[in-house]
């Protein structure tokens, strides 16, 4: 995809009612592009040809949790396997407050909504109900039409299962796969309030990943566990159109993946299966072997590995032991090096160590949710050392997710979309301004972030 420029990108896809200028260099009319980078305050440090190509190159979402649209849009819990609208109260960052300005700017766009944030509960009402009349108007396409309003051609759509409404080519699966890693009584891991609720979930998904091969429960030795439940449920969900697996496991225990012999952990599964808790460095060993198993089963199957990489949610999450570093040794396990693995959210705080880590030919990183949290001049400044040292392994991301009421799936996409495209407009230009690239290769870059780099990836057009 490398060279293909924005119109023609656009004319592939056809998803905009826009006017398309000529391949060789962005157009007036390409301006018409609903994304609209003009608004912003950080605008006149963007370069404008740089920002035409970053405001019209349909970009791939490397990460979100969009919701099912109508008549299922009220009921859909499958979003994600750990909801996080159900912990305990955090401190929420400035952007995910109901007062953030930007959820103005959003309504505005999405809804034609007028009012400011924040919404009393009256307010919120009338914002539902604006809401409501798109989605009655859109239909099932409501959410192929938030993509649209957004700049984005293709979501990855990390959920448990996808729906009616979230389809391909517009919505790619990335289900997830804790629920293989803690076969055995989890009591004794529910450590914290919000893993008193993660570990049952992750208990229910297990559960039906072992309905899907006809069992209901584990089986007695780990290599059935390995050949007749784990292999065959990744080659299931690659079969029903995976294009990646997620592990969200920093929420449940630390990055710290030793590397566990398969006899040892044959003996310590044998040891404890069926039986009430485990000895916490048993369970710690095994679980050690099966990632780094399903990892390399991910690698056979042509799946990347997604890791939840970045602080919280949640106000008992262990940053600490979140630290991208601690994936090291992970990925210089030679027997891993057919495994792609995609860093989510950049791994903020650790953005120098995450950054660092692309060295690995097999690790990249997106900067979903930090586009959603940090404003574009405070994220620009961790994009260009990235960029100036790893540009092709770095990729555009949201993190929409159903946030709170007044900052749904939606605004988040298309808060964190603009954020996103603002902060390369800045990186790129001031690399351009500097003098370390020209301006065709900051163009070239801009692509690369927002979809050439991902389309590679996961093979898609
Ligand atoms: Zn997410």
């Amino acid at each position: 995809m490398r060279g293909v420029c924005a119109a023609a990108l656009f004319a592939a896809t056809a998803l905009l009612p826009i006017l398309l200028g000529p391949c060789s260099t962005p157009s007036t009319a390409q301006k018409a592009h609903p994304i609209d980078l003009s608004a912003s305050g950080v605008a006149r440090d963007i370069d404008p040809e740089i920002a035409d190509i970053i405001a019209t190159t349909l970009a791939i979402d490397n990460h979100a949790h969009p919701k099912l649209p109508p008549p299922n849009d009220t009921t859909d819990r499958n979003f994600d396997a750990l909801p996080v609208d159900n912990m305990e109260p955090e401190t929420d960052p400035v952007a995910w407050r109901p007062d953030n300005p930007q959820l103005t700017d959003a309504w505005s766009a999405l809804w034609g909504f007028t009012e400011s944030a924040p919404l009393d509960a009256e307010g919120l009402k009338r914002l539902n109900a604006a809401r409501q009349a798109l989605k009655v108007r859109e239909g099932q396409l409501y959410s192929a039409w938030i993509l649209d309003k957004s700049g984005i051609g293709t979501m990855l759509g990390n959920r448990v299962s996808m729906g009616p409404g979230l389809s391909k080519p517009r919505f790619q699966w990335v289900p997830y796969v804790d629920a293989l890693l803690f076969p055995l009584d989890n009591s004794t891991l529910e450590t914290t309030p919000d893993r008193k609720q993660f570990f049952p979930l992750e208990e229910r998904l297990r559960s039906e990943y072992l309905k899907a091969v006809g069992m209901q429960s584990v089986p007695s030795t780990l290599g059935e566990y390995l050949n007749r439940v784990v292999t065959p449920t990744l080659e299931r969900q690659k079969a029903q159109g995976a294009v990646a697996e997620k592990f969200e496991v920093a929420y449940l225990r630390g990055f710290d993946f030793a590397d566990t012999p398969r006899a040892e952990a044959e003996r310590i599964y044998a040891r404890w299966v069926g039986r009430d808790g485990p000895d916490p460095a048993d369970y710690k060993a095994l679980q050690d072997f099966l990632f780094r198993y399903i990892a390399a089963e991910c690698g056979r199957l042509g799946m990347p590995v997604h890791l939840h990489t970045m602080s919280g949610g949640g106000g008992y999450f262990d940053i600490g032991k979140d630290n991208p570093f601690l994936l090291e040794s992970v990925f210089n396990d030679p027997r891993l090096r057919k495994t792609q693995f995609v860093m989510l959210h950049g791994g903020w705080p650790f953005i120098r160590e995450a950054g660092s880590l692309l060295q690995k030919p097999n690790v990249y990183l997106d900067f979903s949710q930090e586009s959603l949290t940090f404003p574009p001049r405070t994220m620009a400044v961790w994009l260009r050392e990235w960029l100036e040292t790893y540009p092709d392994k770095v990729m555009f991301g949201t993190d929409g997710y159903p946030f709170s009421e007044s900052l749904g799936w939606e605004e988040a996409t298309w808060i964190a979309a603009h954020n996103a495209r603002q902060a390369l407009g800045l990186a790129l230009t001031g690399m351009w301004q500097d003098r370390e690239i020209n301006r065709a290769r900051a163009t070239e870059i801009a692509q690369m972030v927002l979809r050439v780099t991902a389309a590679k990836l996961y093979g898609l057009q």
